[in-house]
């Protein structure tokens, strides 16, 4: 059996006089833990080019990283958007539209839920502080990154419950946009108790799953977020 390559777009973080691409080594080492080879995809690669590699690839992973442009949800941004980057915004939205019409695993993280609300047609709220009222604290300390901030309730019958149980489970939280407008075909999985959507699926796909936290810096201490990981490889394992 051959293993499963998961392609992971890797965008360009910082500024100043030499830009580096960077990728949160966690999101390797939770995929490498499960037997799967990450396929590291730069930013800025032709949409042609990400295409062919996509075929080539079992999986496909989005990660986490600044805002989405509002643009792409037809808004103006909010004083609080930060990190915006077009060309990334570019790739990971053509990658969640390929993988849902070709029905290929996708498992998608933080800015990643966001990406695929975005793609499939959905819009976010921009600030969560400042645009949802009596909102809990979604930002955590980064010194933390395993804390757990806040439950999320997770629907039964869903992917999501099959891999970390339905009911109250603890996660950490790092992010202050959501999804507001819920795309057409994606199903809410699971909310915070302020009503925030934490997780959502694409149900009658093979693997098409996303979440609002970060499993992979929970995934060494926490045997159900790194099931979430090896879940999704499995669901890659070609069939061949
Ligand atoms: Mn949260």
């Amino acid at each position: 059996m051959s293993q499963p390559r998961i392609l992971i777009p890797i965008p360009v973080q910082g500024e100043g006089p030499r830009p580096r691409f960077s990728l949160g080594e966690n999101y390797v080492k939770a995929l490498l833990a499960c037997g799967a080879v990450p396929l590291l995809l730069p930013v800025g690669v032709g949409l042609d080019e990400a295409r062919a590699l996509f075929e080539q690839a079992d999986g496909v992973m989005l990660t986490g990283g600044g805002d989405v442009n509002p643009a792409r949800y037809h808004q103006s941004p909010h004083p609080t958007t930060y990190g915006v980057d077009d060309a990334r915004d570019e790739l990971e939205i053509a990658l969640a539209r390929w993988a849902a019409e070709a029905d290929k695993p996708l498992f998608a993280i933080c800015r990643g839920i966001q990406v695929v609300n975005v793609a499939l047609g959905g819009s976010l709220v921009q600030d969560i502080p400042e645009l949802v009222p009596h909102a809990l604290r979604h930002s955590g300390d980064h010194s933390r990154r395993s804390e757990v901030l806040h439950t999320v309730r997770v629907e039964t019958n869903s992917l999501l419950a099959r891999l970390v149980g339905a009911g109250e489970v603890g996660v950490n939280s790092f992010h202050h946009q959501a999804i507001d407008r819920l795309a057409s075909g994606l199903v809410i999985t699971a909310r915070a108790p302020d009503g925030i959507i934490e997780g959502v699926e694409l149900p009658g796909l093979r693997h098409f799953l996303a979440v609002q936290w970060h499993p992979e810096d929970m995934a060494a201490e926490r045997a159900d977020m790194q099931a979430l990981f090896c879940s999704f490889v499995r669901a890659c394992v070609p069939s061949r």
